[in-house]
């Protein structure tokens, strides 16, 4: 409903002659999407949520005319008696530490100017000008990041076996094909920040040794490939992209290319394979990437919100980034937040941060007084972590240790209603569809899963039956050509381990 208010908030400014004083700016998703539309008024601040197109008048003619606050449409927890709290002082903000996302909601993503004004480009202008390529590796290695979009490899090793590689024609590819149910992390960015994944891409082609960069975006996200548009037109105006940037004599310019809904393409060697044309299907590896990858050429590829870090850790130093996180895990991590949760939405916190504060003090828990019961995390490739382990710090090793994983940041709230079975039995009819069916392993093994799990819920399961799916859940771990596959059987392991009495239960109740 926000380009209604929009609308609305342009004709009442343009009626009340206050269209010199006030601009209407659309920005990207601020977070909190079980509040929006969301509607901020500066230089105060004031955050009005829910807001309707009929509301837009009273906004008008109260807050911008007589500088009367409308208390009526404020963020509740930001009212406390008559005060009126900041936005960091909330449960939803206050643990919340914004890098990925640091000008989501905050600036007009498609004007390049509002990029600038809050640093943009200084980071390119920085590493062209003061750093060699050896310094941005060195950068990298000492803040720790690493990949955010799923496995978590180190993100200068991977650039530092592309820059390895010979001269001569090398890749930077972005990976924005997030096709996780229940995930919008990288979509968030896009379309509210495209400018710094812009940015981080040119960093890396100067640091590897690239011209060209590619953006492999869902077609599914048409705001994001507008603004990826403007964004990219602008940066090109303004000279951040094309020949000899900052008159340094290095040439960089990056394309787009839209995915078509395949899940596997997120794979970075699919992803690979179909910009370069092909249908998007995973190529063995060796060899990785940063040798041979698009186009038989050295290449490396980072998801969205691994690329929106990174000039952030280039303009405030790697020891910044490094200061937040676990001993293995540094800086943020970005989650949208979905499922049985009061405050579903795009939250970004230190690594770290406990699966209850997520949960409960940020997301508010579970609606209608239901018990929390688990959360999965990972989307497909990822485990249902139980209420019993609620006190996890999140970081990439200890999801693996219980069983689950990072993925690229979806988190799904299940509430005491949710039946674990039915849960896993979602997520594997997601991969059995999305299988490629490339390799046997993935292509048959996930379907008899699925097929076994079908037929437990419909009270048609033996109790052997469970022993069985865990081996054959293993065995497609162990045997599938790629991540997919690799990943697929997660949920089913991850339930038969905590709610393996819910499986049983479907089992006896056939008798
Ligand atoms: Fe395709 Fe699945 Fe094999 Fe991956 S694991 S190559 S998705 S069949």
């Amino acid at each position: 409903g926000s380009a209604k208010i929009i609308e609305e908030f342009e004709k009442e400014i343009a009626a009340t002659g206050l269209t010199e004083e006030v601009k209407v700016v659309k920005t990207g998703c601020f977070g909190l999407c079980a509040l929006g539309p969301v509607v901020i008024v500066y230089p105060e601040g004031s955050f009005y949520s829910r807001v309707k197109p009929e509301d837009v008048k009273e906004i008008v003619d109260e807050h911008l005319l007589k500088g009367r606050i409308v208390k009526r449409l404020l963020y509740t927890e930001t009212v406390v008696e008559d005060k009126i709290k900041s936005l960091d002082e909330t449960d939803f903000y206050k643990k919340q530490k914004r890098v990925a996302l640091r000008n989501c909601g905050v600036i007009d993503p498609e004007d390049i100017n509002e990029y600038i004004a809050y640093d943009g480009y200084m980071a390119l202008g920085k590493v062209l000008t003061e750093m060699t390529p050896e310094d941005v590796i060195e950068t990298l290695k000492v803040s720790g990041l690493r990949g955010r979009g799923g496995a978590g490899f180190p993100t200068w090793l991977k650039w530092n076996f592309a820059k390895a590689q010979p001269p001569g024609q090398k890749y930077v590819c972005c990976n924005a094909d997030e096709g996780d149910p229940g995930a919008f992390m990288d979509r968030s960015v896009l379309e509210g920040d495209p400018h710094s994944v812009l940015e981080a891409m040119a960093i890396a082609g100067y640091t590897i040794g690239a011209s060209q960069g590619y953006i492999y975006v869902r077609a599914e996200y048409p705001i994001a490939v507008k603004r990826l548009e403007i964004a990219l037109n602008q940066a090109r105006e303004m000279g951040f992209l094309g020949k000899n940037i900052f008159e340094t004599g290095f040439d960089f310019d990056i394309d787009i290319r839209l995915g078509a809904g395949a899940f596997v393409c997120g794979e970075e060697t699919a992803l690979m394979t179909s910009i370069e044309g092909h249908r998007g299907e995973p190529r063995p590896r060796p060899p990785f990437p940063a040798v041979k990858g698009l186009f038989g050429k050295p290449s490396i590829l980072n998801n969205v919100e691994t690329w929106a870090n990174i000039p952030q850790i280039i303009l405030n130093g790697p020891e910044w980034f490094a200061s937040m996180g676990t001993e293995k895990s540094k800086g943020t991590k970005v989650f949208a937040l979905g499922g049985k949760i009061h405050n579903t939405g795009l939250v970004e916190v230190p690594m770290g941060t406990t699966l209850r504060e997520i949960v409960e003090e940020i997301g508010g828990g579970c609606p209608n007084g239901k018990k929390f019961k688990a959360a999965q995390t990972g989307g497909p490739s990822g485990g249902c972590i139980p209420a019993s382990l609620i006190d996890t710090e999140i970081d990439y090793d200890n999801l693996l240790a219980i069983g689950s994983m990072m993925g690229s940041g979806g988190l799904i709230v299940m509430d005491e209603d949710n039946c674990m079975v039915d849960i896993a039995k979602f997520f594997l009819e997601f991969t059995v569809d999305e299988s490629c069916g490339k390799c046997t392993p993935c292509r048959i093994g996930t379907k008899r899963l699925y097929e076994m799990l079908d037929r437990i819920t419909r009270g048609e399961g033996k109790m052997e039956d469970l022993d069985k799916m865990e081996e054959l859940c293993y065995y497609i771990k162990e045997n599938a050509l790629c991540g997919l596959g690799q990943t697929a059987p997660n949920p089913v392991l991850s339930t038969l381990k905590y709610f393996r009495d819910e499986y049983e239960a479907h089992v006896k109740e056939k008798r």
